[in-house]
């Protein structure tokens, strides 16, 4: 196919309306009929990218394998469509006028003065044509964060403004989703701040070819005509989109609505005559059919919003489906639990999952629930800090290094168990310098990790700046703890496992982006078989 397509995804009314759900249940629809698609999300704040912020602003950082941090919208693109995303596929304002500044600098604009319109506006438009120019894409979707009407989207608006017009109407598109409200008191739903946000919309020279509506209740045919008469869309292109059970049910509820046919139509690309979904519809059987329950704690700083670890949870979604069980997830604060209560908090669960995090608050927490796993034999998985922590109270605990710790937490500990890595030592700047994106591990054949990949040789993300020391591998690895996954290069420790419990593993990268709907990650699919073990032997 020649042309690249483009679909723009504006939102309106409200923020949090699951632009990134739609936009991703969409591409899966496209994809199923055979289209190749990506994502990209372009976010109007400040931040040259999500990595400097704290989650409860923003929730989870997603990393990619190239190393970007991102947002989390990429997380739900890559579980969907089950490919791989880029640094190209999230940029945000900061980003942008970052590199228009720096071309500035570099004289690049020939002594013009340097305005949101046309530099910053070009700049957008750029980025938004970057992953079309491969050539290996037939339709790219762009959600453009925000909510139509903020100040800072109007360079974005203005710039899918320009490139509708100059790619054609036949070749790029705009989905505007919207909320219709209900009013209890009426008994009715209301279409007036949709009718508003798309007036918002053509002020600024576009038109919204497709109305995708969030709502608690049925639209009924009177609601969408009115919608479709005033917005000046096709009564066709009224998409209902209810709230769903499961986020994962949304591209059937789409494909239900029509919206991949009337997408397709409107791209004038051909619709085939079916959307190979079986594998997705598989998923989702044996989600919604769960032979069993069994309870998991979560154990974290950020627990107070959901969005902070959305990644881990989607990822014992994925792998509580392959099991044919419900995984209820118990989150715990870390920060309110020690050697008092942690029995009493963590006796009825059936495992037990660290969480990763940055920073010395809760810390003791989680070093007391890794007592608690370790004694109680109940199984364990600890991601990134998780893992540090783990490291540490083997040290305190078994190995009796009574100071263990991270440096991370105290510069001038005296039993440095974990360390700052040697090239982040010199490193001022915070943003973008972890060590970031996928990394090769060398597994070795005799431990629970090889149970778990089948394979010697992996590859996983990460997002750290401290590591295990090797200076204490030795008399670590002496008192039962055994290094069993090891970066080829550098020798970095990877995984680490105490082979006297039945299951209890550690690993200084992050799983949990690279767990998708049709390929749930092993080390939470074993997880999730070692909790429910436990609970079988109960
Ligand atoms: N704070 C730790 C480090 O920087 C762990 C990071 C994480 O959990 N992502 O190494």
């Amino acid at each position: 196919m020649s042309q690249t397509k483009y679909i723009f995804v504006t939102g309106g009314v409200s923020s949090s309306l699951g632009k990134g759900i739609i936009a991703a249940s969409l591409a899966k629809l496209l994809q199923a009929q055979k289209y190749s698609v990506t994502i990209q999300k372009f976010d109007p704040y400040l931040n040259v990218d999500p990595g400097t912020l704290n989650p409860y602003e923003h929730g989870e950082c997603f990393v990619t394998d190239d190393g970007a941090e991102t947002d989390l919208d990429l997380g739900h693109y890559e579980r969907f469509l089950n490919v791989s995303t880029s640094q190209a596929n999230n940029v945000t304002t900061g980003r942008v006028y970052q590199s228009v500044i720096e071309k500035e600098r570099r004289g690049e604009f020939l002594g013009k003065t340097v305005q949101v319109i046309p530099h910053i506006t070009n700049e957008i438009k750029h980025r938004m044509m970057l992953l079309g120019e491969s050539g290996e894409y037939d339709i790219i979707i762009t959600e453009i964060g925000g909510t139509v009407g903020d100040i800072e989207s109007l360079p974005y608006i203005e710039s899918v403004r320009q490139l509708v017009w100059e790619l054609g109407e036949e070749n790029a598109m705009v989905i505007h989703l919207t909320l219709i409200p209900f009013l209890s008191a009426a008994g009715e739903l209301k279409t007036k701040p949709t009718q508003h946000s798309v007036k918002t919309l053509m002020e600024s020279g576009v038109k919204a070819n497709v109305l995708v509506c969030r709502t608690e209740h049925p639209i009924s045919d009177d609601i969408r005509r009115k919608l479709a008469l005033f917005c000046n869309v096709k009564q066709e292109a009224v998409i209902e989109s209810i709230d769903a059970e499961t986020i994962y049910d949304v591209p059937l509820l789409m494909q239900k609505e029509g919206l991949d046919k009337v997408v397709l139509d409107t791209l004038k690309l051909p619709i085939p005559p079916s959307a190979d979904l079986a594998q997705w519809k598989g998923f989702l059987a044996k989600y919604k059919n769960p032979k069993q329950t069994i309870h998991i704690g979560l154990i974290g700083k950020y627990v107070e919003l959901q969005d902070s670890y959305k990644s881990i949870l989607e990822a014992i979604i994925h792998a509580g489906a392959v099991n044919e069980t419900k995984v209820k997830v118990h989150s715990i604060h870390s920060e309110y639990l020690d050697e008092n209560d942690v029995a009493s908090k963590l006796k009825n669960l059936d495992g037990i999952i660290v969480a990763p995090g940055f920073g010395e608050r809760g810390i003791q927490g989680k070093i007391e629930a890794i007592r608690y796993v370790r004694e109680n034999k109940i199984p364990f998985l600890g991601i990134c800090l998780g893992m540090q922590m783990a490291v540490i109270e083997h040290a305190r605990n078994v190995v009796g290094l009574k100071e263990a710790n991270s440096t991370e937490m105290v510069e001038d500990c005296p039993e440095p168990v974990i360390s700052i890595m040697e090239e982040q030592k010199h490193i001022e700047d915070k943003g973008g310098t972890m060590r970031l994106g996928a990394w090769k591990c060398q597994i070795a054949k005799d431990s629970l990790a090889y149970n778990v990949y089948q394979s010697e040789a992996i590859e996983e993300r990460h997002r750290h700046r401290y590591e295990f020391n090797d200076a204490y591998r030795a008399t670590i690895e002496k008192h039962g703890f055994k290094a069993t996954g090891i970066n080829p290069e550098t020798g970095l420790v990877e995984v680490v496992e105490n082979p006297d419990h039945p299951w209890f593993i550690g690993v200084q990268y992050h799983p949990e982006y690279k767990s998708t709907v049709l390929d749930p990650h092993p080390l939470f699919v074993h997880f999730v078989q070692a909790a429910l073990k436990n609970f079988n032997t109960k």
